[in-house]
Order: C-alpha cells, then sequence, then structure tokens
C-alpha cells in the first residue's frame, strides 16, 4: 500500500511540473512532441530521416533521452538541428522536470516543434507526462504482433503510432493489416503510419503529417 502512495505522490509531483512546460511551450509557441518505444525500435534513426525534412520550414530541436551514453544526440547533431541530452542516470523513463531543464538550454523563441526521443521503454514513459503536446509510440516490425496488447496504456495515449522497419516484413510472420486493426481496437482516433526510415518508404507522409499538426496547433486550428 506504501508503495502505492508513494508512486502516486510522485506522478503528482510530476504533473505539476508538466502543466509549467505545457504553459512555458505555449507561450513561445512551441509544440512539444513525446517519442515513446521499447529499446531498438527506431526513433533516432526515424529522426535522423525525419528533421532534414522540417528544418528547412521550421524551428526544431530534439530532446534525447538515455540512461547513461550520448550515442543518440551525437547521432541528432549530425543532421545539423540542436540537440539537448539528459542523462537519466539509471531511471528508465524522463520526467517532466528533466524535460523543463532541457527546456531551460534551448532557444525557444526560435522554435516551432521540439522532439522529445524518450528512454527506450514502454511502460513507465506512458505515464510520466513531460508537458507534450502529442504522445507518438514507436514499434517496428522485429518486435512483433504483441506490443499493443502487452503495453496498452502507451498505444491508449499516443496521437499517432509509427510501425518502423516495414523493409523487414518480406523476412517475418507480422501481419501489418491485422496490426493496424489490432491498434484501433485499442486506441480509434490513432493515426497509423508503417514506415521504413532505413529505406525511406514512409517517411515523407509523417513528415509531413507532424509540420502540418505542429504548424496548426499553435495557431489553434483543428489538427486534423
Ligand atoms: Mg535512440
Ligand atoms: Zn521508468
Amino acid at each position: 500500500m506504501v508503495k502505492v502512495v508513494l508512486a502516486q505522490k510522485l506522478l503528482q509531483a510530476n504533473e505539476e511540473v508538466a502543466a509549467e512546460n505545457r504553459r512555458l511551450l505555449e507561450e513561445k509557441g512551441v509544440v512539444m512532441v513525446n517519442l515513446i518505444s521499447g529499446p531498438g525500435a527506431g526513433k533516432t534513426t526515424l529522426l535522423e530521416r525525419t528533421l532534414p525534412l522540417l528544418k528547412d520550414k521550421l524551428g526544431v530541436a530534439v530532446i534525447e533521452g538515455d540512461i547513461y551514453t550520448t550515442r543518440d544526440a551525437e547521432r541528432i547533431a549530425g543532421t545539423g538541428v540542436e540537440a539537448v541530452q539528459i542523462n537519466t542516470r539509471g531511471a528508465c523513463h524522463l520526467d517532466a522536470a528533466m524535460v523543463n531543464e532541457a527546456l531551460r538550454q534551448l532557444p525557444l523563441n526560435d522554435l516551432d516543434i521540439i522532439f522529445v526521443e524518450n528512454v527506450g521503454n514502454l511502460v513507465c514513459p506512458a505515464e510520466f507526462d513531460l508537458g507534450d503536446d502529442y504522445k507518438i509510440v514507436v514499434a517496428s516490425v522485429p518486435e512483433g504482433m504483441d506490443k499493443p496488447a502487452k503495453y496498452p496504456l502507451a498505444f491508449q495515449k499516443a496521437f499517432a503510432a509509427l510501425i518502423t522497419k516495414i523493409d523487414l516484413l518480406p523476412y517475418s510472420d507480422f501481419n501489418l493489416g491485422a496490426y493496424i486493426e489490432q491498434l484501433l481496437t485499442i486506441n480509434p482516433n490513432l493515426k497509423i503510419f508503417p514506415l521504413s526510415a532505413l529505406k525511406g518508404e514512409g517517411v515523407e507522409e509523417w513528415s509531413q503529417f507532424i509540420g502540418r499538426v505542429a504548424w496548426k496547433r499553435r495557431r489553434n486550428l483543428d489538427v486534423i
């Protein structure tokens, strides 16, 4: 019982900082997108392919969450987009206070969209609000069919789902149609983008979508 109470307090404190982040971003006209996935789903590769398609039209930055390394932030910096690294030093998710620190290091007045690459984990990142506008869940073909059933909260809270590594479909028993059906059963409003960041298929559609959503969101237009 004590554990439950502590967890609730922790989440409540997190909510307060998340609300503060949300206020700050709204004031600055910046949309924050929180990418959530298990380890190895391809979030960083996806960003490496997405950022070049957005950075000439929108002010873009990335907040990289990682337990110990700066590898992903270095890869993002290679695209010419500013990246702030958060090392969680063991914690398996980002929280709103960590993101608040990162936001203070970014030129918010020049930005339209911030991508947050959360720590690779489908469990607690779904529970810790960062003050983001949208959660995007990323799941890859080699992870198999059962991620949505095993981690429904991440898929329920998501605005869009990206099914990555579809270039591996011919080598797998992954059934894309059945997977999409499963996603829509869990969350009927989910926007779904099958793509291959490696081969490029679907990346432009996804990039245009998220760019358009960010643009409309900050002008208070209906996003869909
Ligand atoms: Mg990564
Ligand atoms: Zn965690």
